[in-house]
Protein backbone atom coordinates (compact mmCIF):
# COMPACT_ATOMS: atom_id res chain seq x y z
CA UNK A 1 0.00 0.00 0.00
CA UNK A 2 1.15 3.15 -0.86
CA UNK A 3 1.30 6.25 1.70
CA UNK A 4 -1.49 9.00 0.59
CA UNK A 5 0.16 12.18 1.03
CA UNK A 6 0.56 14.60 -1.74
CA UNK A 7 3.34 13.73 -4.56
CA UNK A 8 4.56 17.18 -4.93
CA UNK A 9 8.22 16.40 -6.21
CA UNK A 10 11.32 18.45 -4.22
CA UNK A 11 12.63 21.18 -6.79
CA UNK A 12 14.59 24.09 -6.15
CA UNK A 13 12.25 26.71 -7.84
CA UNK A 14 10.43 25.68 -4.27
CA UNK A 15 13.30 27.11 -2.59
CA UNK A 16 13.05 30.52 -4.03
CA UNK A 17 9.10 30.86 -4.33
CA UNK A 18 9.26 29.86 -0.23
CA UNK A 19 11.75 32.79 0.40
CA UNK A 20 9.61 35.16 -1.66
CA UNK A 21 6.07 34.01 -0.11
CA UNK A 22 7.37 33.93 3.91
CA UNK A 23 10.91 35.75 3.62
CA UNK A 24 10.05 38.31 1.01
CA UNK A 25 11.48 41.24 2.47
CA UNK A 26 14.97 39.86 3.73
CA UNK A 27 18.05 41.27 2.41
CA UNK A 28 21.01 39.93 -0.17
CA UNK A 29 23.65 42.34 -0.13
CA UNK A 30 26.44 42.02 -2.19
CA UNK A 31 29.73 43.57 -2.81
CA UNK A 32 29.73 43.63 -7.05
CA UNK A 33 32.34 43.05 -8.93
CA UNK A 34 32.16 46.66 -10.12
CA UNK A 35 32.95 47.73 -7.15
CA UNK A 36 29.79 49.03 -5.51
CA UNK A 37 27.55 47.66 -2.54
CA UNK A 38 24.08 46.79 -3.81
CA UNK A 39 21.02 46.08 -2.02
CA UNK A 40 18.20 43.55 -2.77
CA UNK A 41 15.32 41.24 -1.55
CA UNK A 42 14.39 37.44 -1.40
CA UNK A 43 10.83 38.73 -3.15
CA UNK A 44 12.90 41.35 -5.69
CA UNK A 45 15.41 38.14 -6.52
CA UNK A 46 12.45 36.32 -7.26
CA UNK A 47 11.24 38.48 -10.12
CA UNK A 48 14.67 38.86 -11.88
CA UNK A 49 14.86 35.32 -11.41
CA UNK A 50 12.17 34.73 -13.39
CA UNK A 51 12.59 37.75 -15.57
CA UNK A 52 16.03 35.48 -16.20
CA UNK A 53 13.97 32.84 -17.08
CA UNK A 54 12.23 34.13 -19.93
CA UNK A 55 15.26 35.91 -21.45
CA UNK A 56 16.77 32.28 -21.43
CA UNK A 57 13.58 30.83 -22.92
CA UNK A 58 13.50 33.31 -25.68
CA UNK A 59 17.11 32.94 -26.28
CA UNK A 60 16.38 28.99 -26.75
CA UNK A 61 17.85 27.54 -23.82
CA UNK A 62 15.74 24.23 -22.83
CA UNK A 63 15.51 21.41 -20.77
CA UNK A 64 18.79 20.63 -19.72
CA UNK A 65 20.97 22.41 -21.75
CA UNK A 66 24.07 23.48 -19.72
CA UNK A 67 23.99 27.62 -19.08
CA UNK A 68 28.20 27.94 -17.48
CA UNK A 69 28.62 30.63 -15.23
CA UNK A 70 32.33 32.41 -14.03
CA UNK A 71 31.52 35.04 -11.44
CA UNK A 72 32.02 36.19 -7.78
CA UNK A 73 29.14 35.59 -5.12
CA UNK A 74 26.60 38.26 -5.96
CA UNK A 75 22.79 38.37 -6.06
CA UNK A 76 23.12 38.11 -10.40
CA UNK A 77 24.88 34.57 -9.66
CA UNK A 78 21.70 33.93 -6.91
CA UNK A 79 19.56 34.91 -9.48
CA UNK A 80 21.16 32.55 -12.82
CA UNK A 81 20.95 29.69 -9.77
CA UNK A 82 17.39 29.83 -9.76
CA UNK A 83 16.72 31.11 -13.26
CA UNK A 84 18.70 28.05 -14.74
CA UNK A 85 17.62 24.85 -12.72
CA UNK A 86 14.08 26.42 -12.20
CA UNK A 87 13.89 26.02 -15.23
CA UNK A 88 15.16 23.01 -15.97
CA UNK A 89 17.81 23.36 -17.37
CA UNK A 90 21.75 22.82 -15.86
CA UNK A 91 23.89 25.45 -13.84
CA UNK A 92 27.53 24.56 -15.02
CA UNK A 93 29.49 26.83 -12.21
CA UNK A 94 33.22 27.09 -13.33
CA UNK A 95 36.15 28.11 -11.13
CA UNK A 96 37.81 31.11 -12.05
CA UNK A 97 41.11 30.46 -11.16
CA UNK A 98 41.30 27.10 -13.05
CA UNK A 99 43.94 27.91 -16.32
CA UNK A 100 42.24 29.41 -18.85
CA UNK A 101 42.86 25.93 -21.10
CA UNK A 102 41.05 23.96 -18.49
CA UNK A 103 38.33 26.39 -18.68
CA UNK A 104 37.67 26.09 -22.45
CA UNK A 105 38.28 22.20 -21.44
CA UNK A 106 35.49 22.72 -19.13
CA UNK A 107 32.90 25.05 -21.40
CA UNK A 108 33.12 22.38 -23.97
CA UNK A 109 32.89 19.04 -22.22
CA UNK A 110 29.87 20.46 -20.55
CA UNK A 111 28.48 21.93 -24.13
CA UNK A 112 27.55 25.12 -22.27
CA UNK A 113 25.04 27.24 -24.54
CA UNK A 114 25.83 30.30 -23.16
CA UNK A 115 28.72 31.75 -20.05
CA UNK A 116 27.47 34.37 -18.09
CA UNK A 117 30.53 35.84 -16.32
CA UNK A 118 31.92 39.02 -14.05
CA UNK A 119 34.07 41.76 -15.30
CA UNK A 120 36.85 40.81 -13.80
CA UNK A 121 37.16 37.72 -15.80
CA UNK A 122 37.00 39.61 -19.35
CA UNK A 123 40.66 38.90 -20.25
CA UNK A 124 39.95 35.01 -19.52
CA UNK A 125 36.94 35.37 -21.75
CA UNK A 126 38.91 37.20 -24.46
CA UNK A 127 41.98 34.06 -24.52
CA UNK A 128 39.18 32.09 -24.31
CA UNK A 129 35.64 32.69 -26.04
CA UNK A 130 37.29 31.38 -29.95
CA UNK A 131 38.03 27.88 -28.08
CA UNK A 132 34.26 27.64 -26.71
CA UNK A 133 32.60 26.22 -29.67
CA UNK A 134 28.92 25.54 -28.56
CA UNK A 135 28.59 29.22 -26.51
CA UNK A 136 26.03 31.14 -28.20
CA UNK A 137 26.33 34.19 -26.39
CA UNK A 138 28.82 35.57 -23.73
CA UNK A 139 26.97 37.70 -21.25
CA UNK A 140 28.61 40.12 -19.06
CA UNK A 141 27.18 40.31 -15.58
CA UNK A 142 26.89 44.24 -15.24
CA UNK A 143 24.99 46.97 -17.20
CA UNK A 144 25.79 48.04 -21.00
CA UNK A 145 28.39 50.72 -19.25
CA UNK A 146 30.83 48.10 -18.27
CA UNK A 147 30.89 46.21 -21.95
CA UNK A 148 34.32 46.76 -23.61
CA UNK A 149 34.24 48.68 -26.50
CA UNK A 150 36.25 46.72 -28.94
CA UNK A 151 36.27 43.03 -28.00
CA UNK A 152 37.19 40.18 -29.58
CA UNK A 153 34.51 38.52 -27.65
CA UNK A 154 31.87 37.81 -30.04
CA UNK A 155 27.93 37.60 -29.36
CA UNK A 156 28.83 39.62 -26.35
CA UNK A 157 25.81 41.26 -24.21
CA UNK A 158 25.40 42.99 -20.94
CA UNK A 159 23.58 40.79 -18.53
CA UNK A 160 20.81 43.90 -18.30
CA UNK A 161 19.91 43.93 -21.44
CA UNK A 162 20.12 40.62 -21.64
CA UNK A 163 16.73 40.71 -19.43
CA UNK A 164 15.81 44.14 -20.04
CA UNK A 165 12.14 43.74 -21.65
CA UNK A 166 10.85 40.35 -20.58
CA UNK A 167 8.41 40.04 -18.17
CA UNK A 168 8.65 38.65 -14.74
CA UNK A 169 5.35 36.78 -14.90
CA UNK A 170 6.97 33.05 -15.17
CA UNK A 171 5.30 29.52 -14.16
CA UNK A 172 7.96 27.50 -12.79
CA UNK A 173 7.59 24.39 -14.79
CA UNK A 174 6.96 21.00 -12.73
CA UNK A 175 9.26 17.76 -13.37
CA UNK A 176 10.85 14.57 -11.96
CA UNK A 177 12.51 15.83 -8.86
CA UNK A 178 15.25 13.52 -10.25
CA UNK A 179 16.63 15.44 -13.29
CA UNK A 180 19.31 17.29 -13.46
CA UNK A 181 19.86 20.97 -11.90
CA UNK A 182 23.63 21.98 -11.78
CA UNK A 183 26.83 20.59 -12.17
CA UNK A 184 30.19 21.24 -10.94
CA UNK A 185 33.88 19.79 -11.66
CA UNK A 186 36.06 18.66 -9.21
CA UNK A 187 38.78 20.51 -9.47
CA UNK A 188 41.06 18.04 -11.70
CA UNK A 189 44.37 17.97 -9.46
CA UNK A 190 45.25 14.80 -11.64
CA UNK A 191 44.03 14.17 -14.86
CA UNK A 192 41.49 16.30 -16.61
CA UNK A 193 38.38 17.54 -14.10
CA UNK A 194 35.29 15.14 -13.69
CA UNK A 195 31.55 16.66 -13.56
CA UNK A 196 29.52 15.92 -10.80
CA UNK A 197 25.83 16.35 -11.75
CA UNK A 198 23.16 16.89 -8.96
CA UNK A 199 19.61 16.97 -9.33
CA UNK A 200 16.77 18.62 -7.76
CA UNK A 201 16.07 15.78 -5.56
CA UNK A 202 19.47 16.03 -4.16
CA UNK A 203 20.13 20.03 -3.63
CA UNK A 204 16.86 20.06 -1.61
CA UNK A 205 17.74 17.33 0.47
CA UNK A 206 21.28 18.29 1.23
CA UNK A 207 19.91 22.05 1.59
CA UNK A 208 17.60 20.65 4.20
CA UNK A 209 19.95 18.01 6.17
CA UNK A 210 22.86 21.07 5.86
CA UNK A 211 20.57 23.45 7.83
CA UNK A 212 20.41 21.02 10.55
CA UNK A 213 21.59 22.34 14.05
CA UNK A 214 24.27 20.09 14.46
CA UNK A 215 25.25 21.16 10.86
CA UNK A 216 25.46 24.48 10.09
CA UNK A 217 22.79 25.38 12.38
CA UNK A 218 21.20 28.23 10.01
CA UNK A 219 18.07 30.07 10.49
CA UNK A 220 15.95 32.90 9.35
CA UNK A 221 17.35 35.29 12.07
CA UNK A 222 20.71 34.37 10.78
CA UNK A 223 22.65 36.77 8.55
CA UNK A 224 25.22 34.54 6.31
CA UNK A 225 28.16 35.37 4.58
CA UNK A 226 28.99 32.85 2.42
CA UNK A 227 33.37 33.05 2.04
CA UNK A 228 33.35 29.91 0.38
CA UNK A 229 32.75 30.70 -3.30
CA UNK A 230 29.46 29.77 -5.81
CA UNK A 231 31.61 28.69 -8.67
CA UNK A 232 33.05 26.00 -5.70
CA UNK A 233 30.52 23.35 -5.43
CA UNK A 234 27.98 25.58 -4.97
CA UNK A 235 29.56 27.65 -2.00
CA UNK A 236 28.78 24.54 -0.20
CA UNK A 237 24.76 24.59 -0.50
CA UNK A 238 24.48 27.75 0.95
CA UNK A 239 22.34 29.51 -1.71
CA UNK A 240 19.83 27.09 -1.08
CA UNK A 241 19.79 26.66 2.21
CA UNK A 242 20.04 30.64 2.87
CA UNK A 243 16.67 31.07 1.11
CA UNK A 244 15.22 27.87 2.57
CA UNK A 245 15.51 29.17 5.80
CA UNK A 246 14.74 32.69 5.57
CA UNK A 247 18.30 33.84 6.27
CA UNK A 248 19.86 37.26 5.37
CA UNK A 249 22.41 36.98 2.57
CA UNK A 250 25.76 38.74 2.12
CA UNK A 251 27.64 38.27 -0.82
CA UNK A 252 31.32 39.52 -0.80
CA UNK A 253 32.25 39.37 -4.33
CA UNK A 254 35.58 39.62 -5.19
CA UNK A 255 37.00 41.42 -2.15
CA UNK A 256 38.00 38.44 0.06
CA UNK A 257 40.89 39.96 1.51
CA UNK A 258 40.93 40.09 5.33
CA UNK A 259 40.21 43.45 5.43
CA UNK A 260 37.18 44.18 3.32
CA UNK A 261 35.91 40.44 4.42
CA UNK A 262 36.24 41.89 8.14
CA UNK A 263 34.51 45.40 7.18
CA UNK A 264 31.85 43.74 5.24
CA UNK A 265 30.79 40.78 8.10
CA UNK A 266 30.74 43.86 10.72
CA UNK A 267 28.95 46.80 8.23
CA UNK A 268 25.98 43.66 7.90
CA UNK A 269 26.49 42.34 11.11
CA UNK A 270 26.72 38.82 10.07
CA UNK A 271 26.67 35.90 12.58
CA UNK A 272 27.06 32.86 10.22
CA UNK A 273 30.22 32.50 8.02
CA UNK A 274 32.04 29.38 5.72
CA UNK A 275 35.08 28.83 4.11
CA UNK A 276 38.61 27.43 3.59
CA UNK A 277 40.84 27.39 6.46
CA UNK A 278 43.43 29.75 4.15
CA UNK A 279 41.05 32.75 4.26
CA UNK A 280 40.36 32.44 7.75
CA UNK A 281 43.85 32.76 8.40
CA UNK A 282 44.13 35.91 6.17
CA UNK A 283 41.06 37.26 8.37
CA UNK A 284 42.41 36.57 11.68
CA UNK A 285 46.33 37.97 10.61
CA UNK A 286 44.15 41.12 9.72
CA UNK A 287 42.39 41.04 13.14
CA UNK A 288 45.13 40.37 15.41
CA UNK A 289 47.07 43.28 13.59
CA UNK A 290 44.34 45.90 13.51
CA UNK A 291 43.90 44.41 17.50
CA UNK A 292 39.70 44.12 16.43
CA UNK A 293 36.99 41.68 17.30
CA UNK A 294 33.90 40.21 16.07
CA UNK A 295 30.68 42.21 16.65
CA UNK A 296 28.07 40.16 15.62
CA UNK A 297 29.60 36.81 14.30
CA UNK A 298 28.82 33.45 16.09
CA UNK A 299 29.67 30.64 13.87
CA UNK A 300 31.87 29.32 10.86
CA UNK A 301 31.88 26.59 9.19
CA UNK A 302 35.41 25.79 8.19
CA UNK A 303 36.50 22.00 5.52
CA UNK A 304 37.69 21.66 2.46
CA UNK A 305 40.85 20.87 4.28
CA UNK A 306 41.84 20.48 7.56
CA UNK A 307 41.10 22.97 10.14
CA UNK A 308 44.19 22.91 12.37
CA UNK A 309 43.47 22.86 15.71
CA UNK A 310 45.49 26.23 16.36
CA UNK A 311 43.20 27.79 13.88
CA UNK A 312 40.14 26.60 15.86
CA UNK A 313 41.41 27.38 19.59
CA UNK A 314 42.44 31.23 18.41
CA UNK A 315 38.56 31.60 16.48
CA UNK A 316 36.71 30.17 19.99
CA UNK A 317 39.23 31.61 22.72
CA UNK A 318 40.39 35.34 20.93
CA UNK A 319 37.34 35.74 18.93
CA UNK A 320 34.12 33.91 20.59
CA UNK A 321 33.98 31.95 17.43
CA UNK A 322 32.21 29.05 17.50
CA UNK A 323 34.24 26.95 14.96
CA UNK A 324 32.23 23.61 13.70
CA UNK A 325 34.85 21.56 11.60
CA UNK A 326 32.88 20.11 8.22
CA UNK A 327 34.27 17.36 5.84
CA UNK A 328 32.81 16.93 2.10
CA UNK A 329 33.62 16.37 -1.14
CA UNK A 330 32.21 17.89 -4.86
CA UNK A 331 30.99 14.54 -5.05
CA UNK A 332 28.76 14.87 -1.67
CA UNK A 333 27.36 18.13 -2.49
CA UNK A 334 29.35 18.70 -1.09
CA UNK A 335 29.11 17.97 2.84
CA UNK A 336 29.14 15.05 4.70
CA UNK A 337 30.26 15.28 8.26
CA UNK A 338 29.94 18.17 10.88
CA UNK A 339 31.39 17.71 14.06
CA UNK A 340 29.73 19.15 16.80
CA UNK A 341 29.28 17.40 20.29
CA UNK A 342 26.23 15.03 21.87
CA UNK A 343 24.54 15.58 25.27
CA UNK A 344 27.03 12.89 26.43
CA UNK A 345 30.04 14.43 25.35
CA UNK A 346 29.11 18.34 27.51
CA UNK A 347 30.47 16.15 30.99
CA UNK A 348 33.63 14.93 29.34
CA UNK A 349 36.97 16.91 30.19
CA UNK A 350 37.48 19.80 28.20
CA UNK A 351 40.67 17.89 26.16
CA UNK A 352 38.48 15.25 25.18
CA UNK A 353 35.49 17.55 24.12
CA UNK A 354 38.63 19.30 21.93
CA UNK A 355 39.49 16.28 19.95
CA UNK A 356 36.16 15.47 19.25
CA UNK A 357 35.46 18.76 17.93
CA UNK A 358 38.71 18.67 16.11
CA UNK A 359 37.89 15.29 14.04
CA UNK A 360 35.99 15.79 10.41
CA UNK A 361 32.74 14.60 12.40
CA UNK A 362 29.51 12.75 12.75
CA UNK A 363 27.67 12.12 9.77
CA UNK A 364 24.36 13.84 8.67
CA UNK A 365 21.03 12.30 8.06
CA UNK A 366 21.37 11.14 4.53
CA UNK A 367 25.36 10.26 4.93
CA UNK A 368 26.46 6.83 5.82
CA UNK A 369 29.93 5.44 6.25
CA UNK A 370 32.03 2.98 6.38
CA UNK A 371 36.51 2.34 6.57
CA UNK A 372 37.61 -0.64 5.05
CA UNK A 373 41.21 -2.21 4.44
CA UNK A 374 42.91 -2.61 0.75
CA UNK A 375 40.62 -6.01 0.37
CA UNK A 376 37.11 -3.73 1.25
CA UNK A 377 37.21 -5.76 4.56
CA UNK A 378 35.45 -3.63 6.79
CA UNK A 379 37.59 -2.12 9.64
CA UNK A 380 36.33 -1.55 13.39
CA UNK A 381 35.37 2.00 14.78
CA UNK A 382 37.71 2.46 17.82
CA UNK A 383 38.98 5.38 17.08
CA UNK A 384 42.79 4.38 16.11
CA UNK A 385 42.05 1.60 12.55
CA UNK A 386 42.49 3.62 9.81
CA UNK A 387 41.08 2.67 6.42
CA UNK A 388 39.62 3.66 3.03
CA UNK A 389 36.71 5.73 3.82
CA UNK A 390 33.49 4.73 1.74
CA UNK A 391 30.05 6.81 1.99
CA UNK A 392 26.63 6.51 0.89
CA UNK A 393 23.92 8.56 0.34
CA UNK A 394 21.02 10.22 -1.54
CA UNK A 395 23.34 13.10 -2.38
CA UNK A 396 26.15 11.51 -3.02
CA UNK A 397 27.52 10.71 -6.49
CA UNK A 398 26.70 7.93 -8.27
CA UNK A 399 28.59 7.99 -11.78
CA UNK A 400 30.56 10.95 -13.41
CA UNK A 401 28.95 13.48 -16.03
CA UNK A 402 29.40 11.31 -19.41
CA UNK A 403 30.34 8.21 -17.24
CA UNK A 404 33.65 9.61 -17.16
CA UNK A 405 35.98 6.81 -15.29
CA UNK A 406 33.45 4.16 -15.81
CA UNK A 407 31.62 2.36 -13.22
CA UNK A 408 33.48 4.19 -9.50
CA UNK A 409 31.03 2.76 -6.90
CA UNK A 410 32.83 -0.45 -4.58
CA UNK A 411 29.60 -2.43 -4.26
CA UNK A 412 27.21 0.60 -4.03
CA UNK A 413 29.88 3.03 -1.64
CA UNK A 414 31.63 5.83 -3.07
CA UNK A 415 35.40 5.32 -2.24
CA UNK A 416 36.28 9.21 -1.62
CA UNK A 417 40.02 8.35 -1.53
CA UNK A 418 40.17 9.39 1.42
CA UNK A 419 42.27 7.99 5.13
CA UNK A 420 40.49 7.92 7.95
CA UNK A 421 39.46 6.66 11.72
CA UNK A 422 35.70 6.46 12.66
CA UNK A 423 35.24 6.24 16.92
CA UNK A 424 32.60 4.04 18.45
CA UNK A 425 30.53 7.25 18.48
CA UNK A 426 30.70 7.84 14.62
CA UNK A 427 33.06 10.37 15.09
CA UNK A 428 35.24 10.30 11.68
CA UNK A 429 38.69 11.49 11.74
CA UNK A 430 40.77 11.99 8.22
CA UNK A 431 44.19 11.21 8.64
CA UNK A 432 45.28 12.08 4.89
CA UNK A 433 43.94 11.75 1.53
CA UNK A 434 45.26 8.25 0.12
CA UNK A 435 47.13 10.17 -2.19
CA UNK A 436 49.08 12.35 0.49
CA UNK A 437 49.90 9.78 3.33
CA UNK A 438 53.78 9.02 3.57
CA UNK A 439 55.09 4.93 3.39
CA UNK A 440 57.75 4.26 5.74
CA UNK A 441 58.62 1.20 5.53
CA UNK A 442 55.54 -0.27 4.99
CA UNK A 443 53.80 1.80 7.47
CA UNK A 444 51.43 4.65 7.01
CA UNK A 445 52.31 8.30 8.32
CA UNK A 446 49.54 10.57 8.48
CA UNK A 447 50.41 13.97 7.21
CA UNK A 448 47.77 16.46 8.82
CA UNK A 449 48.79 14.97 12.22
CA UNK A 450 52.10 16.11 11.74
CA UNK A 451 50.92 19.82 9.74
CA UNK A 452 48.09 20.07 12.84
CA UNK A 453 51.24 20.23 15.43
CA UNK A 454 53.72 22.56 13.70
CA UNK A 455 50.64 25.00 13.14
CA UNK A 456 50.32 24.51 16.77
CA UNK A 457 53.60 26.51 17.51
CA UNK A 458 53.43 30.27 17.81
CA UNK A 459 55.64 31.45 15.22
CA UNK A 460 54.40 28.20 12.45
CA UNK A 461 51.95 30.09 10.14
CA UNK A 462 51.50 27.31 7.34
CA UNK A 463 52.82 23.78 7.51
CA UNK A 464 52.23 21.22 4.50
CA UNK A 465 54.15 17.79 4.87
CA UNK A 466 54.86 15.34 2.18
CA UNK A 467 56.74 12.09 1.59
CA UNK A 468 60.66 12.32 -0.08
CA UNK A 469 62.36 9.23 -1.40
CA UNK A 470 64.35 7.20 0.83
CA UNK A 471 66.42 4.75 -0.20
CA UNK A 472 66.15 2.39 3.12
CA UNK A 473 62.62 2.95 4.24
CA UNK A 474 60.66 4.55 0.48
CA UNK A 475 59.45 7.69 2.04
CA UNK A 476 60.02 9.86 5.09
CA UNK A 477 58.34 12.81 5.65
CA UNK A 478 60.03 16.22 5.09
CA UNK A 479 57.80 19.68 6.39
CA UNK A 480 57.61 22.50 4.91
CA UNK A 481 57.02 25.47 7.08
CA UNK A 482 56.16 28.92 6.42
CA UNK A 483 56.96 31.32 9.08
CA UNK A 484 54.77 34.17 10.93
CA UNK A 485 56.23 37.34 9.92
CA UNK A 486 59.37 38.74 12.13
CA UNK A 487 59.76 35.74 14.15
CA UNK A 488 62.83 33.32 13.73
CA UNK A 489 62.41 29.45 14.18
CA UNK A 490 65.29 26.94 13.64
CA UNK A 491 64.81 23.33 12.51
CA UNK A 492 65.91 21.69 15.62
CA UNK A 493 63.97 23.92 17.51
CA UNK A 494 60.88 22.83 15.74
CA UNK A 495 61.27 19.29 15.38
CA UNK A 496 61.91 18.95 19.61
CA UNK A 497 58.43 20.77 19.73
CA UNK A 498 57.02 17.52 18.53
CA UNK A 499 58.26 15.89 21.34
CA UNK A 500 55.53 13.64 22.60
CA UNK A 501 53.14 14.71 20.67
CA UNK A 502 53.82 11.78 17.35
CA UNK A 503 55.25 8.62 17.48
CA UNK A 504 59.08 9.11 17.11
CA UNK A 505 59.03 7.31 14.00
CA UNK A 506 56.61 10.17 12.42
CA UNK A 507 58.84 12.96 12.95
CA UNK A 508 59.92 14.97 9.90
CA UNK A 509 63.37 13.80 8.68
CA UNK A 510 64.29 17.30 7.62
CA UNK A 511 62.18 20.98 7.77
CA UNK A 512 62.88 23.76 4.93
CA UNK A 513 61.64 26.93 5.51
CA UNK A 514 59.69 28.83 2.69
CA UNK A 515 58.30 32.35 1.90
CA UNK A 516 55.08 30.71 0.73
CA UNK A 517 53.10 27.45 -0.11
CA UNK A 518 51.14 26.65 -3.41
CA UNK A 519 47.64 27.13 -3.48
CA UNK A 520 44.91 25.48 -5.56
CA UNK A 521 42.16 27.47 -7.31
CA UNK A 522 39.50 26.11 -4.22
CA UNK A 523 42.00 27.29 -1.77
CA UNK A 524 44.04 24.10 -0.91
CA UNK A 525 47.69 23.47 -0.46
CA UNK A 526 48.88 21.90 -3.62
CA UNK A 527 50.64 19.07 -2.04
CA UNK A 528 50.99 17.36 -5.54
CA UNK A 529 53.04 20.47 -6.40
CA UNK A 530 55.18 20.45 -3.70
CA UNK A 531 56.20 16.86 -4.38
CA UNK A 532 56.96 18.07 -8.16
CA UNK A 533 59.03 20.85 -6.40
CA UNK A 534 61.06 18.58 -4.00
CA UNK A 535 61.06 15.31 -6.30
CA UNK A 536 64.82 15.38 -6.04
CA UNK A 537 65.40 16.73 -2.61
CA UNK A 538 67.93 14.30 -0.73
CA UNK A 539 67.10 13.96 3.07
CA UNK A 540 70.04 14.48 5.28
P1 LIG B 1 38.93 18.69 -5.13
O1 LIG B 1 39.76 19.57 -4.23
O2 LIG B 1 39.59 17.44 -5.55
O3 LIG B 1 38.10 19.40 -6.15
P2 LIG B 1 36.91 18.76 -3.24
O4 LIG B 1 36.96 20.23 -3.20
O5 LIG B 1 35.65 18.08 -3.46
O6 LIG B 1 37.82 18.16 -4.27
O7 LIG B 1 37.66 18.25 -1.98
C1 LIG B 1 37.40 17.03 -1.38
C2 LIG B 1 38.55 16.61 -0.52
O8 LIG B 1 38.97 17.66 0.34
C3 LIG B 1 38.22 15.48 0.40
O9 LIG B 1 38.26 14.24 -0.24
C4 LIG B 1 39.28 15.62 1.48
O10 LIG B 1 40.50 15.03 1.07
C5 LIG B 1 39.48 17.11 1.54
N1 LIG B 1 38.76 17.65 2.68
C6 LIG B 1 37.57 18.27 2.69
N2 LIG B 1 37.25 18.66 3.93
C7 LIG B 1 38.26 18.26 4.74
C8 LIG B 1 38.53 18.36 6.14
N3 LIG B 1 37.70 18.97 6.98
N4 LIG B 1 39.66 17.81 6.59
C9 LIG B 1 40.53 17.19 5.78
N5 LIG B 1 40.35 17.08 4.46
C10 LIG B 1 39.22 17.61 3.94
Amino acid sequence: MLGQMMNKPLLISGIIKHADRYFGDNEIVSRRAEGDIHRTTYKQLHQRAKQLANALAKFGIGASDRVATLAWNGYRHLELYYAVSGSGSILHTINPRLHADQISYLCNHAEDQVLFFDVTFLPIIEAIAARCSTVKAFVLLSDASHLPANSVIPNLLSYEDFIAGHSCEFEWPNFDENTAASLCYTSGTTGNPKGVLYSHRSTVLHSFASALPDAMNIGSRDVILPVVPMFHVNAWGIPYSAPLTGAKLVFPGPALDGKSLYELMEQEQVTFSAGVPTVWLGLIQYMEQQKVKFSSLKRTVIGGSACPPAMMKTLRENYAVEVVHAWGMTELSPLGTTATLQAKHLTLPKAEQDALLQTQGHPLFGVDMKIVDDNGKELPWDGTTFGNLLVQGPWILDHYFKNEGGHVLEDGWFPTGDVATINADGYMRITDRSKDVIKSGGEWIGTIDIENVAMSHPAVLQAACIGIFHPKWDERPLLLVVLRPNVALGKDELIKFFDGKVAKWWLPDDVLFIPALPIGATGKILKNKLRETYKDYVLP
